[in-house]
Formats: structure tokens, C-alpha cells, sequence
């Protein structure tokens, strides 16, 4: 089934507009990326922007969590459901219906749309949401219900914003995996997973942190398609799904060698790095040293790291672009349209990283020897600044090794660093001149890597 049709197809029969995907940069400067199905409706919710003739709306919204209050970065390579880009399905009511239309809506999809078995189903509430228990007692049995709280049952998009208490749906993988704790909703682990999210939109959050009620309590639904197809295909991870395969077979042909889901997490993390870097680069987000360009630059970074533990030793992730685009450029026709300018701008920035990577490994691996719990701030830092390695994909290869790092360290030397690029631009005299160097010291500090190739060239000025 295309789960992605049969949702906007059951929301356009309840009466909801179906709205194209906003880009993945908001026109928000509170959010790095968009990284949910409400981003675009925000100032709707919050009575900035007139509520639409209708008032309902259904969408498929790309999203990225790679940094900012919603980071699912760390857990790329680590967890069975969650991806750096995704597809959030949703369905909204500005002002229109609120609890018991939003329950019994998603209710009706999930047991008869997606035909999901009702005996596996759970479903959580706000822990002082009695109103909300109350009305999925008509659906589903009490004891199928639980209370949780802020941490799991309070939705925000970001520090400030529309916000509310939530009610979540999950679905029970079976007892087979449950390994501890960590399995229970709201857990890191693989039994119950959680696959829709119903935001009860009643507050915004200001900057002081105060909650002021909305203008009119509103919805704001949120469901992984990934998680969805997963589910449906009968996987246990998203990985294993029609939607990821195809990629992780690309890249085992590139390498030729076998993958195995246990000993796999390299691939994945390729197959869930090509598909962001992909979209973001498409949709006009550039390779930078800072800001969002730096996120990007870092996933790739990261995924480029694990293709050298696999054995790539030269540019690889361009080459799986196609593969992507077969999967996707159906639904986002401007894929393939960016494919060829994109390929090249991945395999230039790859070039530019496979030149230090093995320098970079060389030296951490030698630090590791000296090292007991605490990695050194000073060769994190040197690798930062000498071989190009973002802070977290350091932390993130001592996080392989149980290491811990001396951030403090580290922090000082970039301050130090910062410090002295300022000091260094003072008082040349010709403004125009100024400027640019002192973008570029900003940018990339006085000593540090600036790649190869143009940007060389730049930094001598
Ligand atoms: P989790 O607890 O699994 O991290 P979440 O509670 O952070 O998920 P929400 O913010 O509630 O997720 O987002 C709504 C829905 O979007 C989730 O129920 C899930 O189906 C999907 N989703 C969230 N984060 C991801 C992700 N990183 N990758 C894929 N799907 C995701
Ligand atoms: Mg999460
Ligand atoms: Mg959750
Ligand atoms: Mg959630």
C-alpha cells in the first residue's frame, strides 16, 4: 500500500486540504530546519496569519532533526526508528475540531486504513489529560492507556512557540524485543514503537518560557511514514524497509561486501546521511562553516567517516545519489531535476574530507592509547582545526569506544581561537578587505582547515 496516498486520500475525505511539503529551511528564524508536519501552519496556530477558508489542512512534510531542540543526529546508526530526514505525516484543525474528532480520525486510520491489529496497539496520555483518557476509553481498553509526562506527553516545536499536551499511538513489536527498560514507550529500544503523535495545540511558549493560551485550542498531528511503511512490511527496523534497502544495496555493491543488519550500522548511517544531504543541497542549503551549512557539511562528514570504516578510500556518496532519486524524485520531481549539480557538489566536499580523514584517524587512534576515560580537548581541537572533524563526530567515535571527551578544553581553545582571528583583523584600514577577512577568520579561524582547493586560495588573502 502507499501509505503516503491512502493518508492525504483519508484526510481529504474528512474534509482537510491537502498542502504541498515547505521547504526544509523555515522562514523561521528560531528553527534550524523544519522538523515537523506543523512548521509551515505555525502562524496559524499562533493568530499571527488568518485561519484559512478552510480550516483543515493534511500534509506530507519533509523534516529534518540534525541539531536544535528536536536532534536525532546521535541516534542515526544507533536506533531501529530514527532518521536525520524524514517524511511526517499529518493532519491539522485551526480552531476547528480538537480531541474527540483528532481520536476517533486517527483511530479509524490506523485500524481500518492501515489495518494495524487493534491487540497491539497502545496508546499514551498526558498525565493530566483526563479528557483525552476519557475518550479513548470509547476506543480502546483502560488498560491500554497510560498517563506519561512532560518529557513524553508535551509537545514543542522548538524553546518557544505553539506547544500542548499530546497523546501518542504506539505499536507493540512484540515481546521477542524486549531487552529492559529501555523498551517501555518513551524508551530507546525496539518493542513499542511509537508511530503517531496527536498535539493537543493550546499554548504558545514565549521567550521568558511562560505558556499563554492559543487563540483557539487547535491540532497538530504528526506520523513517520518510514515508521509506518516499516510497520506494514512487517520490519522491524526502518532500515529493512522498501524505503532504505535499495540504498544500503547500493552501497553494498560499491564496496562489495555482504551486509548484515547486527554488524550494519555504517550502511545505515550512509543510507539515512545520502537521503538529507541530498534534499538539503537540492533544496539550495550550501556546504559551510557555519550554521546550516556546517550541520550539512558535519552529517556528511559523518557519513563519509563511516564509509572509511567500511573501506571506501575515495568519494563514494555521490554515487548512491541516483538510487535516491530513483525511490524519491516521483514525489519531489525537483531531485532529479538538481541530481546532476548536486553529485558534483557532494563528490567535491567528499574529495575535500577523504584528504585528511586517514591523518585524522591516524592521530585519534594514537591519542586513544595514551587515553583512560577522557579523550584530550587539545587533539579534539587539533583535529577540528588541522584535519577538518566536526566536535561531534569526535565525540561520536569515542562514544563507539565508551570515551568520554574534555569539552571544557576544547571550548577554550575555540574561544582562544576566535579571540586572536579577532585580534589578527584589526585596523588593516581598507573596509572592503576587512570584511571579507573577517568572514573568512569567523568562518574558519586563523590556522584552521579550510579543505582544499578554492577555499586555499581564499584564505590567503
Ligand atoms: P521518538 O520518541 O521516537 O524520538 P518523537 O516523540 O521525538 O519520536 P514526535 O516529535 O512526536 O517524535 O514526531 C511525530 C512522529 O514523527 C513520531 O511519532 C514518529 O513517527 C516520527 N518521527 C519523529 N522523529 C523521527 C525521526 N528522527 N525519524 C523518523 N521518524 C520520526
Ligand atoms: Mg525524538
Ligand atoms: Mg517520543
Ligand atoms: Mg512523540
Amino acid at each position: 500500500m502507499d501509505v503516503r496516498e491512502a493518508y492525504l486520500k483519508f484526510f481529504e475525505s474528512k474534509g482537510h486540504t491537502p498542502v504541498a511539503s515547505a521547504p526544509l529551511v523555515p522562514d523561521d528564524a528560531t528553527l534550524l530546519f523544519n522538523n515537523a508536519g506543523m512548521v509551515p501552519f505555525k502562524t496559524i496556530f499562533t493568530g499571527e496569519v488568518p485561519v484559512p477558508e478552510n480550516p483543515r489542512a493534511t500534509s506530507c512534510q519533509t523534516c529534518v532533526r540534525a541539531g536544535g531542540k528536536h536532534n536525532d543526529l546521535e541516534n542515526v546508526g544507533h536506533t531501529a526508528r530514527h532518521h536525520t530526514f524524514f517524511e511526517m505525516l499529518g493532519n491539522f484543525s485551526f480552531g476547528d475540531y480538537f480531541k474527540e474528532e483528532a481520536i476517533a480520525y486517527a483511530w479509524e486510520f490506523v485500524t481500518e486504513v492501515l489495518a494495524l491489529p487493534k491487540e497491539k496497539l497502545w496508546v499514551t496520555v498526558h498525565e493530566s489529560d483526563d479528557e483525552a483518557e476519557a475518550i479513548w476509553q470509547k476506543h480502546i481498553a483502560a488498560d491500554r492507556i497510560m498517563r506519561l509526562g512532560d518529557k513524553d506527553n508535551f509537545w514543542q516545536m522548538g524553546d518557544t512557540g505553539p506547544c500542548g499536551p499530546c497523546s501518542e499511538i504506539f505499536i507493540d513489536q512484540g515481546a521477542e524485543h524486549f531487552n529492559g527498560p529501555e523498551d517501555y514507550m518513551g524508551g530507546d529500544g525496539d518493542r513499542f514503537l511509537e508511530i503517531w503523535n496527536l498535539v493537543f495545540m493550546q499554548y504558545e511558549r514565549n521567550a521568558k518560557g511562560e505558556l499563554n493560551p492559543l487563540p483557539k485550542p487547535s491540532i497538530d498531528t504528526g506520523m513517520g511514514l518510514e515508521r509506518v511503511v516499516a510497520v506494514k512490511e512487517g520490519k522491524l527496523s526502518n532500515y529493512d524497509s522498501s524505503l532504505f534497502m535499495p540504498i544500503i544495496n547500493k552501497v553494498v555493491d560499491l564496496i562489495g561486501k555482504p551486509y548484515e543488519y547486527a554488524t550494519g550500522a555504517s550502511y545505515r548511517v550512509i543510507a539515512d546521511h545520502i537521503r538529507t544531504v541530498l534534499f538539503l543541497l537540492a533544496q539550495g542549503t550550501n556546504f559551510s562553516n557555519e550554521g546550516r551549512g556546517y550541520v550539512l557539511r558535519r552529517i556528511l562528514r559523518r557519513a563519509v567517516r563511516h564509509g572509511y570504516l567500511l573501506g571506501f578510500t575515495k568519494p563514494f556518496m555521490h554515487e548512491i545519489v541516483d538510487t535516491v532519486v530513483e525511490l524519491m524524485g516521483h514525489q519531489y520531481p525537483y531531485l532529479s531535476e538538481k541530481a546532476p549539480v548536486v553529485k558534483e557538489q557532494i563528490m567535491l566536499e567528499e574529495e575535500r574530507f577523504f584528504k585528511t580523514i586517514e591523518d585524522g584517524i591516524a592521530l585519534f587512534s594514537e591519542e586513544l592509547k595514551n587515553t583512560k576515560d577522557v579523550f584530550s580537548g587539545e587533539t579534539a581541537f587539533k583535529l577540528y582545526d588541522t584535519f577538518g572533524f566536526p566536535l561531534d563526530l569526535t565525540e561520536d567515535m569515542l562514544r563507539e569506544k565508551g570515551l568520554g571527551l574534555d569539552t571544557a578544553t576544547f571550548e577554550r581553545l575555540m574561544t582562544e581561537q576566535r579571540e586572536r582571528a579577532k585580534a589578527a583583523w584589526k585596523g588593516s584600514g581598507d573596509a572592503h578587505v576587512e570584511g571579507d577577512f573577517k568572514t573568512l577568520l569567523e568562518q574558519f579561524g586563523e590556522n584552521s582547515f579550510v579543505g582544499y582547493g578554492r577555499m586555499t586560495g581564499e584564505s590567503k588573502i
